[in-house]
């Protein structure tokens, strides 16, 4: 198939918000290709990343950056510049303004009376939603969850009656301690952990976020993550009956080994167990 190519210059005037890949070069739209082939100027978080995309699709263009510390004249530059011209913005991955600049630019844009279109494809929380297999019909994207244990648990206390499947994005250093805040508050929903999408080491884990934290506890994760959380009701996890569990397990181990082996199978604190184990085995 020939791709679209537009010689600089052929494109309306305006904005044109391209999304771009998030992992995989493939996934481009044919049309985000013509846009950034026939933008007067590309705008952008950062000019190495972007050139790379370009070079490997083969475009040469005009670069700009324009990042979430950009002062208002280099604002009002483009969008001065987008009244003759086409502007294309992008970020360095997925759909621009989704945690990521151009929020502002936009804004300004329509205020000035310039036309802002959208160029849809990648988004990392579409596509986990997508794939989580959690409630679709509502949910609630929430960006960056914040990196102290106070603040991440009130924004998780803000969101705990929403009834939608919440969106975060997260970091693979972090996931550990956003899964724990979220076990202690919301033990029996399910939550998705969807990682390095569209990429070689896809994966997207379910379970409640005790036994997904005791799963990252011993497999570290890497790359970018989406982490997701089902909203309250019909859809959560069943509490494990642990009682039931231990028993079992005591039936073949003493109480250290048995509380290991609950412990792995729900995610549930293994100190814990073993003290529920010792007071099972002397019933
Ligand atoms: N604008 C982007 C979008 O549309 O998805 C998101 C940019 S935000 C700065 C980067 C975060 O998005 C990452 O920390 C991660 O949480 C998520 N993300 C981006 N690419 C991803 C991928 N391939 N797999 C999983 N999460 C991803």
């Amino acid at each position: 198939m020939a791709l679209p190519s537009l010689p600089a210059g052929t494109l309306d005037p305006g904005i044109y918000i391209v999304a771009t890949p998030i992992g995989n070069l493939g996934d481009i739209t044919l049309r985000a290709i013509a846009v950034l082939a026939g933008a007067g100027l590309i705008a952008c978080e950062d000019t190495r990343v972007t050139g790379k995309l370009l070079k490997h699709l083969g475009i040469r263009a005009r670069l700009q950056r324009l990042d979430d510390h950009a002062s208002p004249e280099t604002r009002a530059r483009i969008i001065d510049e987008a009244r003759h011209t086409a502007v294309a913005l992008v970020s360095d991955a997925g759909t621009p303004l989704i945690s990521d600049p151009g929020y502002r630019l936009v804004r300004e844009a329509r205020a000035a009376g310039v036309t802002v279109t959208s160029i849809p494809g990648p988004c990392a929380a579409v596509a986990a939603l997508a794939m989580a297999g959690l409630p679709s019909d509502r949910f609630l994207f929430a960006g960056f969850l914040p990196v102290k244990d106070k603040a991440r648990r009130e924004t998780l206390e803000g969101l705990a009656d929403m009834a939608a499947t919440l969106v975060f994005y997260e970091t693979a250093p972090r996931l550990e301690r956003s899964l724990l805040a979220i076990a202690e508050l919301w033990p029996q929903r399910e939550v998705a952990v969807a990682r390095e999408l569209t990429k070689l080491h896809e994966e997207c884990r379910t379970g409640t976020a005790a036994a997904l934290a005791a799963h990252y506890a011993t497999h570290p994760p890497k790359g970018e993550i989406v982490l997701l959380v089902g909203p309250p009701g019909e859809d959560e996890v069943p509490a494990p009956d642990t009682d039931a569990l231990l028993r079992a397990a005591l039936a073949a181990a003493g109480p250290g080994k048995a509380a290991g082996v609950v412990a792995k199978q729900t995610g549930i604190d293994r100190a814990a167990l073993y003290a529920r184990a010792l007071e099972l085995k002397d019933e």
